[in-house]
């Protein structure tokens, strides 16, 4: 069945949010199609590292505090809920200084005891997985009545979209998030790895914070923050992300777990707009996204040439010195143990590393850029 994706524009994320908000559950059929009095809701924002609402890395506190109210109203009992990247450790303390320093603290202040730090979780058994036969998912998120899923509009460097279906990595706890880049090394597998979490955690309905989105090396300090002035609302999250790929101009099969879910038939490739379409002309993606044709003759190169040659000239994440404050925030978060910290900075043993680009996400100072190796 194609799925409606409702696009409504919002200037900020003050003037006229909430009746935005209303426009896109009103063309999905209302909220109370989703929410009964008395469902205990889920809303499952990106709180992917410690950074202002200003950088456009998580999902603005205002938005999410939108609908939260919204579930109120109509009887709900929501309450808020992530794990954040592995950089940071999964605990009690930390959850609450990454509620502090994205925001959700003073946004929230009346209601600071509906951000979960609950950090206990359950094995779910994948009984037709693409690749996972269990996984660990937050006890809080599968304990709920029905889960909203709350994505920020972002690029990123692995898989080019961090949309709709990725954002509900986030329900795999912690520090686990970084063994799958180690157990499915490429991209293609790892996009199995996201779709059978999005597949057990199956949020209902997705609302996606579009208002100032994230381009460039996203999904964090490298990105750059970008006025697309969108919300987006879908009960399909891959219908979303598709969506998307038309608005700002990328071809759905660029996008590697959208791929994977069309060849697995998960979904056929079709999704209706509603509402508005607004053109998102020049987004700018990662660098490391080397997939689009164009006439021009680098992309020739790149589409053409690349492929065979990929193996030496993928990026590898470089340290940049003068950036670099030691706080071993990298080594924490990678799966392959391949950083260490000398006197002066963070180091990086390319005989180890992977290119998940897992450090280049999670480093707080943005002290970590990508770097064609050349041949
Ligand atoms: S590169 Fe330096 S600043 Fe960035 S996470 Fe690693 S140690 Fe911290
Ligand atoms: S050093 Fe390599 S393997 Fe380790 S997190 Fe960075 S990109 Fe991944």
């Amino acid at each position: 069945m194609t799925e409606i994706v409702s696009v409504r524009k919002a200037e900020d994320y003050e003037k006229g949010l909430s009746k935005a908000i209303d426009k896109v559950l009103s063309d999905l059929g209302g909220l109370k199609r989703f929410v009964k009095s008395g469902d205990k809701v889920a809303l499952k924002p990106n709180l992917l590292v410690f950074s202002s609402p200003s950088k456009a890395i998580v999902t603005h506190p205002i938005f999410t505090f939108e609908v939260f109210k919204k579930i109120i109203e109509i009887g709900g009992e929501p309450f808020v809920i992530d794990s954040p990247g592995s950089g940071i450790p999964f605990t009690k303390n930390s959850l609450k200084s990454l509620y502090r320093l994205t925001g959700y603290w003073e946004i929230f202040k009346d209601y600071t005891d509906y951000l979960n730090t609950d950090t206990s979780k359950q094995t779910v058994e994948i009984e037709n997985g693409l690749i996972l036969k269990r996984v660990d998912i937050l006890k809080p998120l599968l304990d709920a009545d029905f889960i909203i899923n709350l994505p920020k509009m972002k690029t990123h460097t692995l898989t080019f979209l961090s949309g709709a279906v990725k954002n509900m990595y986030g329900a795999v706890p912690g520090m686990e998030k970084t063994k799958y880049h180690s157990r499915f090394r490429n991209v293609h597998d790892f996009s199995k790895v996201l779709i059978d979490v999005w597949n057990v955690t199956k949020p209902g309905l997705t609302l996606m914070d579009g208002i100032v989105s994230l381009e460039g090396d996203g999904p964090a300090m490298r990105g750059i923050p970008r006025k697309t002035q969108v919300i987006l609302g879908s009960k399909d999250p891959l219908s979303m992300d598709l969506a998307i790929c038309k608005l700002i101009g990328l071809a759905y099969n660029d996008i590697p777990y959208l791929k994977v879910a069309i060849e697995n038939n998960l979904s056929d490739g079709t999704y209706n707009i509603v509402g508005e379409t607004p053109a998102i002309n020049d987004f700018i993606l990662p660098r490391t996204y080397h997939g689009k044709i164009s006439i021009d003759p680098v992309s020739l190169y790149n589409y053409f040439v690349f492929p065979i040659f990929s193996k030496f000239l993928v990026e590898k994440p470089k340290v940049m010195k003068q950036k670099c404050i030691r706080c071993g925030v990298c080594v924490r978060s990678c799966p392959e143990k391949a950083i260490t910290i000398d006197k002066v900075s963070a180091i990086i043993d390319y005989n180890k590393c992977i290119k998940c680009y897992c450090c280049h996400e999670q480093c707080p100072e943005g002290a970590i850029d990508l770097k064609r190796i050349n041949l």
